[in-house]
């Protein structure tokens, strides 16, 4: 689960990119954060993956206090975390199979756990006949379904994507929040930061809406004044 108490931050030039902000995601939750440019949405992903630290208030993720979290305990708290980006950030000299062993690899998993799991989250996103492809074979739309394979190759309890459509023309963008969608239905956390409001009003799940470092509605359905 994920806790965050008053979480405020200030970068070092003084901007204050979060004020205060109050928020609980539960296990197996589905959560669209949204919010106009500079509301405070990338700040929240650094805050959320370890990247940078809150400047005051306390934040908890799937077990871990970030407020006094160790450098050892960095590693093991991103490891419950699966982090999809925008411009998906494979390796391009490694096949999507290869992609994903280099992530199991990095968690010392076994050539036997890599043999089992692969095919397994490949079947899952679709992209089974695709394992010896290098990226630069694959669409835009299943380049972003390695990124979504490769977050949940290690099972995470919480699946993390920062603008995961924004590379994507509309219907591809629709199949990729319907996979999401899936995934979390079998049971993992996601927190998915968008622009795509038109996308979002589609889905009827938790939106939870910054401006300028706050909160100013979390409600389920869709945007303040959007239809529900
Ligand atoms: P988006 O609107 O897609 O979130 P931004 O252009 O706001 O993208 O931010 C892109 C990156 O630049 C982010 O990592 C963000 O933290 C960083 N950034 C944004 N504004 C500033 C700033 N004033 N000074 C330094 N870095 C910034
Ligand atoms: P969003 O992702 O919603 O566009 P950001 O979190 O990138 O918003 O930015 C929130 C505010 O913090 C903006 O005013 C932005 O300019 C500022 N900001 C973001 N990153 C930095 C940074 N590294 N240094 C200073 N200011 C930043």
């Amino acid at each position: 689960m994920i806790k965050l108490k008053d979480v405020e931050m200030e970068y070092d030039n003084g901007t204050k990119a979060l004020r205060g902000v109050s928020m609980d995601i539960e296990d197996g939750e589905f959560v669209f954060l949204v919010g106009p440019s500079g509301s405070g949405k990338s700040t929240m992903i650094k805050l959320l993956t370890g990247e940078v630290e809150c400047t005051a208030g306390k934040m908890m993720i799937n077990g871990f206090s970030l407020t006094r979290i160790s450098d050892r305990q960095l590693p093991l708290m991103r490891r419950t975390l699966g982090i999809i980006f925008q411009d998906f950030r494979l390796i391009e000299k490694k096949t999507v199979y290869e992609n994903l062993a280099f992530v199991m690899r990095a968690v010392g998993a076994s050539q036997r756990e890599m043999v089992e799991r692969i095919p397994y989250v490949l079947k899952l996103v679709g992209l089974e006949r695709k394992a010896h492809s290098f990226p630069t074979e694959l669409s835009g739309g299943e380049q972003q379904r390695v990124a979504i394979a490769r977050a949940l190759i290690n099972n995470p309890s919480t699946i993390i994507a920062d603008e995961p459509t924004g590379n994507l023309d509309p219907e591809r963008a629709l199949d990729l929040m319907k996979l999401l969608v899936k995934i979390n239905s079998l049971g993992t956390t996601v927190v998915v930061v968008t622009h795509a409001k038109a996308l979002v009003d589609r889905f009827g799940k938790r939106v939870v809406t910054l401006q300028t470092g706050r909160i100013i509605s979390d409600v389920v359905g869709g945007y303040v004044g959007g239809k529900i």
